[in-house]
């Protein structure tokens, strides 16, 4: 297997606790993978570490053979969506898509295309000019989301951007999400406490559990043939 973004032996600690304990990790182009894992296994952690907004304290990560870990979080080429939407509340929803071309020096004319491509596409054609707090918190997502696609990063982190939302809107949204990864080819790494989710979305789950990944595999791989008791309970293959 070619790697698209390759994670090799990524540490971390907070003080004296190990976070991340040589984490390996190979995705490939277009893949969705999820992190699914208990509350305080790292999953956060090791996606601000490929974002750049945690610095690793050793190991290397690798986009298309190139080791990034040295280029600031805006060189990195990616995305990130967090659990609480984080949108700028004094700007517009077009103004929120746009942010990040902006700063790259986008044109106007270039800006609004992207934005109006990424409006239709998540269904808010008629809130461009809404600020945030007049939105739902499915349409606040779906904003935050189209922001961070409107840079066209390499790869897309997805930070548990579902569990703030009640259940219908989540059960449809992810559908809409895993819809626009496959449109877009986009590799993404989705971060969720939540099994099902796992199961139904990803192409291939890798679980966590204090530190490090115990098990990898296809939905029906971890759901059917866990290695280990822990894995078996996290992924409720008893009843
Ligand atoms: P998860 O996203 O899986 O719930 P996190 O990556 O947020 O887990 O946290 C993993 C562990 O690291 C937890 O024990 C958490 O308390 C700790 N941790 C996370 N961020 C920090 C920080 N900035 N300083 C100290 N400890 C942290
Ligand atoms: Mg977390």
């Amino acid at each position: 297997m070619s790697a698209y973004l390759e994670l090799q032996g990524i540490r971390k600690q907070f003080g004296n606790t190990n976070v991340l304990n040589h984490v390996d990790l190979q995705i490939r182009e277009g893949e969705l993978v999820t992190l699914l894992g208990p509350s305080g296994c790292g999953k956060s952690t090791l996606l601000r570490c490929i974002a750049g907004l945690t610095e690793i304290d050793g190991g290397q990560i690798l986009l298309e053979q190139k080791d990034i870990v040295n280029l600031a979080p805006r060189n990195r080429e990616i995305g990130m969506v967090f659990q609480s939407y984080a949108l700028f509340p004094n700007l517009t929803v077009a103004e929120n898509i746009q942010y990040g071309m902006k700063m790259r020096g986008a044109s106007k004319g270039e800006r609004r295309n992207r934005s109006e491509e990424l409006l239709a596409l998540i269904d808010l054609e008629d809130k461009r000019d809404a600020y945030p707090q007049h939105l739902s918190g499915g349409q606040q997502q779906r904003v935050a989301l189209a922001r961070s696609l409107a840079v066209q990063p390499k790869v897309l982190l997805l930070d548990e951007p579902l569990s703030a939302l009640d259940a219908k809107i989540r059960k449809n949204l992810r559908t809409e999400i895993r819809d626009i990864q496959k449109k877009f080819n986009m590799t993404t790494i989705f971060v969720t406490h939540d099994q099902e989710e796992a199961l139904i979305l990803s192409d291939r789950v890798c679980l966590m559990n204090k530190g490090s990944i115990v098990q990898q595999g296809t939905p029906e791989e971890l759901y059917t043939t866990p290695r280990t008791e822990f894995v078996a309970r996290f992924m409720g293959s008893y009843n």
